[in-house]
């Protein structure tokens, strides 16, 4: 009897601790990890619906977003606890912490669209805390907006490349006279703005090469001819944040969970393409929020940063 008795207080001294754990447990949950993607999404799938989408035509460089940068309060993802060595200081960039950086060698090309913005200034601060070379397709009433930002891109030794001057996809896909034309405003804007002819012969189209305005993949030869043979390389590209289509979030998720979903998933799909070429829009407050984390997750898989002048033909995607 007096047995059953303490082992009737001992089962329920038990269930009382495992409810706590539980309870605990639920309690200390961090926010969802993003899962390994590297590990468990196959490859191969060249053209996924959950590929980057072309920039709708109505986006437009000026469509700011209007929350300020502060107010993401919880959003921000916190970092794998396990990359960090324990004897490293927080928050420093440490290339060789990736205990097997798998694309060693390999060259990411990094692309910002859109800009110059107010929010360049602090991409550019987090690419030289990174020692990060970039690619800027910046649009040309930007760079008139914000000179000072563009002869900054170029002093500190990225690319100054054409978003061409008007980013308006009716105007500039009308035919390849008004593209040439509007691509020759942009390389008059960037000169009067740099001092000097600094613009790269690079160039990105609005909307991407396969916009709808354009015929998609049909209608974009005549208009890539046409840009090539004014002296210029063309450069869609293949993994990004998704932080242009913001309609993609059907999960509702915080814009900033959403863009490193969308890096983390499009990155896994397309990780051995070469040329391997993201997109962020540095219009964006959760992008830029967002950069250090992308730029430490390159770094730990090995990547080398590489500006796309040094590549030899056009990336069509
Ligand atoms: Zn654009």
């Amino acid at each position: 009897m007096r047995t059953r008795h303490s082992h009737a207080i001992k089962l329920v001294f038990a269930a009382a601790l495992a409810l706590l754990v539980i309870f605990a447990a639920a309690c200390g949950e961090k926010p969802e990890e993003p899962v390994d993607v590297d590990a468990s999404v196959t490859e191969a799938i060249t053209s996924a619906p959950t590929a980057i989408p072309t920039e709708a035509p109505t986006e437009a460089p000026t469509a700011e977003p209007t929350e300020a940068p502060t107010e993401e309060p919880t959003a921000e993802p916190t970092e794998a606890p396990t990359e960090e060595p324990t004897a490293q200081p927080a928050n420093t960039p440490k290339p060789t912490q990736a205990a097997n950086p798998s694309q060693s060698g390999r060259k990411v090309y990094l692309t910002f669209d859109d800009g110059p913005t107010d929010r360049t200034p602090k991409v550019l601060d987090i690419l030289k805390q990174y020692n990060a070379k970039a690619t800027f397709f910046t649009v040309g009433y930007m760079v008139n907006n914000n000179p000072k930002t563009a002869k900054r891109i170029v002093d500190e030794g990225h690319l100054l490349a054409c978003h061409t001057q008007s980013h308006d996809l009716k105007k500039i896909y009308k035919s390849t006279e008004a593209l040439i034309n509007d691509i020759n405003a942009w390389r008059a804007t960037v000169k009067k703005a740099v001092g000097y002819d600094a613009g790269a012969y690079v160039m990105r189209f609005p909307g991407g090469t396969t916009n709808t305005t354009i015929g998609g993949r049909n209608g974009r030869s005549p208009y890539v001819k046409a840009v090539n043979k004014a002296g210029y390389k063309v450069f869609d590209w293949n993994i990004g944040l998704n932080d242009a289509w913001l309609a993609g979030n059907t999960k509702n998720l915080p814009i900033i969970d959403y863009l490193w979903e969308s890096y983390t998933t499009t990155y896994a799909m397309y990780k051995n393409k070469d040329p391997l070429i993201l997109i962020i829009h540095d219009t964006r407050a959760e992008s830029v929020k967002l950069l250090p984390r992308v730029l430490e997750d390159l770094i730990a898989k090995g990547f080398e940063f590489g500006l796309v002048s040094e590549l030899d033909d056009n990336y069509l995607m």
